[in-house]
């Protein structure tokens, strides 16, 4: 076994303690990841605090990873030794499925989570608020050269997550696009769906991040506490993204679609939503919903980020401050995603 150090918490209302924790010894498949960098995900304040009731502690979240490889095993043929690595949301599938085949593993009923899942081996699975990991290299990623490891964190998740829909539903020129909550994932879904050709408008609780917003590539910026906002963008999207974390009136924000426009909830707040079914049947309205995305399309995504010159804004922080960073997050206080230098986390 392999003792990695790692940030958990205990139970839904308690702070992070460090442990030690075990990472199996390397198959033949398996690489072993020394983690430089891991991505705070609003998921992470989710499960950790048990609002989806899910939860197996201790946990140690974390699903934004990024480090350095630092052993392979002996039929590894993808990754070397020295290598840049990341890791997303999940660590293995069943491989069988057509979810599988189709490269989008994400909606297999096998798919293995980096934490809070069952592991192949019959253990429950540890995230990336640690200090070591050990993947199967089909679940790996390459971090292209020219994109830092601390920005590269949050692109397994955050990125991902926003690029999926986005390319899932044809957003390119000549399309009106809304994306609504300007945090982490928001943030990533401006800078794509501006890179992609769409005309991006900001839907955010407030004028705070217009300046912000509009640096990122958006075109226009509307806060939606102003009343005015949704009677003059109604009917105005093809296609509207919602990041947001808590419940929204979801009726609100489908009259600002156009004809046969869609909206794609990404956010995931454990209360329900409603919706009047006039909201959708008037005007040939969809209403769908987006997880992550598969590893092909990951890899798809970064080197799409390579390509274009697109990061995530971020906020380094060490090892001892994920409580203050996960407060500071639903205080939408982040600019716009906390990382956690895996270097500061200490021995058990
Ligand atoms: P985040 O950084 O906290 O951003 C969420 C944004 O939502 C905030 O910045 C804020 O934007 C807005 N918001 C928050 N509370 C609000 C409220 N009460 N009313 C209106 N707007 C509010 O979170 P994130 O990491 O981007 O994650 C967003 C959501 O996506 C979470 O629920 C997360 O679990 C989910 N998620 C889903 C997937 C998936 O596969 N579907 C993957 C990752 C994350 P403004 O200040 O601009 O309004
Ligand atoms: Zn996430
Ligand atoms: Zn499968």
């Amino acid at each position: 076994m392999i003792t990695a150090n790692a940030r958990a918490v205990f139970g839904p209302t308690d702070s992070f303690q460090t442990i030690a924790i075990e990472r199996r010894d390397l198959g033949p498949k398996d690489i072993l990841i020394e983690i430089k960098y891991a991505g705070i995900c609003h998921s992470d304040i989710h499960s950790a605090r048990n609002e989806w009731g899910q939860a197996r502690y201790p946990m140690v979240p974390g699903h934004e990873i990024a480090g350095i490889v630092t052993a392979v095993g002996s039929e590894v043929g993808n990754f070397a030794i020295g290598d840049r690595a990341g890791i997303g949301c999940l660590v293995d599938s069943c491989r069988e499925c057509g979810h599988c085949h189709d490269d989008e593993e994400q909606y297999c009923k096998g798919a293995v989570y980096t934490y809070g899942g069952m592991g192949k081996d019959g253990k429950i699975t540890q995230g990336g608020y640690s200090t070591h990991i050990v993947v199967t290299e089909d679940f790996a990623l390459h971090i292209p050269e020219s994109i830092g490891l601390d920005v590269a964190a949050p692109l397994l998740c955050a990125g991902i997550t926003t690029y999926s829909p986005l390319r899932h539903w044809n957003v390119g020129p000549g399309k009106k696009v809304a994306v609504v909550g300007l945090g982490g994932l928001g943030h990533m879904a401006v800078k794509f769906a501006h890179a992609m050709g769409a005309e991006v408008t900001v839907l955010s609780h407030s004028m705070k991040k217009k300046d912000d917003g509009m640096l990122f590539g958006a075109d226009h910026y509307y806060a939606t506490s102003e009343a005015e906002t949704f009677g003059n963008l109604a009917g105005t999207f093809d296609f509207i993204l919602n990041t947001v974390s808590a419940k929204i009136d979801l009726d609100a924000y489908l009259s600002l679609l156009d004809v046969n426009g869609t909206m794609v909830n990404v956010g995931a707040p454990s209360d329900a939503l409603s919706i009047s079914v006039f909201s959708l049947i008037m005007q040939r309205k969809s209403f769908a919903g987006s997880l992550i995305g598969g590893i092909r399309e990951t890899q798809e995504m970064l080197d799409f980020c390579a390509e274009h010159g697109i990061a995530p804004e971020i906020e380094i922080i060490s090892a001892d401050s994920i409580d203050e960073a996960f407060e500071r997050v639903l205080r939408s206080d982040v600019r716009y995603r906390f990382v956690i230098d895996a270097g500061t986390i200490s021995e058990a």
